[in-house]
């Protein structure tokens, strides 16, 4: 048979003329005035906050995930003065591997704890991994269809990639700005695949772990850590000819917690089934949070948990400046590679190497203050 390509009637390698393109450069542009947009003030940001002014939010949250120092000044002023407004929510911590149905459940969650429980939602997300940020991936709108248009929903996807140490801390921060604004519910996504769980289980009040019921040997690949901190487990998917599966699961991962050391908050885990693109099991899933929730906040443990994620974020933050400050002082890093060469090249034990650059730092630290 002849190939279509062989036909002398085939177009494919002949050049049409074309047409002139139009610029690309709009060309309204010249007559819009060039007014930069003006620099709210702090009050003039906590106003427009506390007021539940989502686009003074929004650009509140811009200026947390800025790296430029005086955004960073100005937004650690914002969110001092937003500080008495916040605390008043419930923080949800929902992971699952990709796949496992996050973006499908949460906009199905996000529904139903609106119109069961009223109040506003915000959707936050951590994904220190991701090179696609700027909102390509988690809380993505398009992802969350019904959610992403409700009036009383707030989404906003991962800062860009960077430490998780930087993203989780911005997270954090925009947690408080959210409830500031009167978001009384915070959901805070993660994709299941390592660090982010503890980062993300450091600032919820209730971690939801999505899985999926696999070949039965869908334990083997999570990591004990993740599933201990779950306060609650549920299997997505449940719908069709995989119901029987995922009660399978569920029954495995009863087993499997039965292994655990009891929680500190006294409560014991649950596992449920539901199915988030069919709307099942949804209600369940919230009765179970909401029931967390009141048993926490009966024995104290609930408050307990917030201090000491108020403690552990302020040692995280010294941390992370103190290592900031470390690496990026010149003289350090101009010695680093060379130090790591001798260290390699056993000329130098690591120890001994640490602490010679560690005693650099603090005489450059000295002499900056002197200065
Ligand atoms: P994410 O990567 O964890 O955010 O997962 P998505 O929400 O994007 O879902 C991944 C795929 O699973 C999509 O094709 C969904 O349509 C499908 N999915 C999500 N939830 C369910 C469910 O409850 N049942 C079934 N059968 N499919 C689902």
């Amino acid at each position: 048979m002849q190939h279509p390509e062989n036909d002398e009637a085939y177009k494919g390698l002949t050049v049409n003329k074309g047409i002139d393109q139009p610029t690309t450069v709009n060309p309204y542009l010249k007559l819009r005035k060039k007014t930069k947009r003006r620099q709210f003030t702090v009050d003039e940001y906590v106003d427009g906050i506390v007021k539940g002014d989502v686009t003074v939010l929004s650009q509140a949250v811009t200026l947390v995930e800025s790296l430029r120092p005086e955004h960073q000044a100005l937004a650690q002023e914002v969110i001092e003065k937003c500080l008495p407004y916040s605390g008043n929510s419930l923080r949800v911590g929902i992971s699952g591997v990709p796949g496992a149905g996050k973006s499908t459940s949460i906009d199905a969650f996000g529904l139903h704890v609106l119109s069961e429980y009223g109040g506003k939602l915000a959707v936050l997300a951590i994904d220190p991994s991701s090179e696609r940020s700027k909102g390509s991936i988690l809380g993505d709108k398009t992802r969350m269809e019904k959610l992403s248009v409700h009036p009383d929903a707030f989404i906003r996807p991962s800062p860009a990639a960077g430490s998780l140490g930087g993203v989780a801390r911005k997270t954090r921060e925009t947690i408080i700005l959210c409830e500031a604004a009167g978001f009384d519910k915070i959901f805070v996504e993660t994709v299941g695949v390592g660090q982010s769980e503890t980062a993300v289980h450091s600032m919820v009040d209730f971690f939801l772990l999505i899985q999926l019921a696999g070949t039965g040997d869908e334990l083997q690949g999570i990591k004990r850590g993740i599933m201990e901190m779950a306060d609650g487990i549920v299997i997505n998917k449940a719908d069709g000819n995989n119901i029987e599966k995922a009660k399978l699961a569920a029954s495995h991962f009863r087993n499997a917690l039965h292994l655990f050391p009891a929680p500190e908050s006294g409560w014991t885990p649950q596992v449920l089934t539901y199915s988030g693109f069919y709307n099942l099991g949804i209600k369940e899933i919230w009765d179970m949070v909401y029931k967390y929730v009141d048993f926490v906040k009966t024995n104290g443990y609930f408050n307990y948990r917030r201090n000491e994620q108020a403690k552990y974020w302020m040692y995280e933050t010294i941390n992370e400046h103190l290592r900031d400050s470390f690496y990026n002082n010149p003289v350090i890093s101009s010695l680093i590679p060379g130090t790591e060469q001798e260290v390699l090249g056993g000329r130098t034990t690591s120890f001994t190497a640490a602490r010679k650059l560690l005693d650099t730092y603090f005489k450059e630290c000295l002499i900056a203050q002197k200065e």
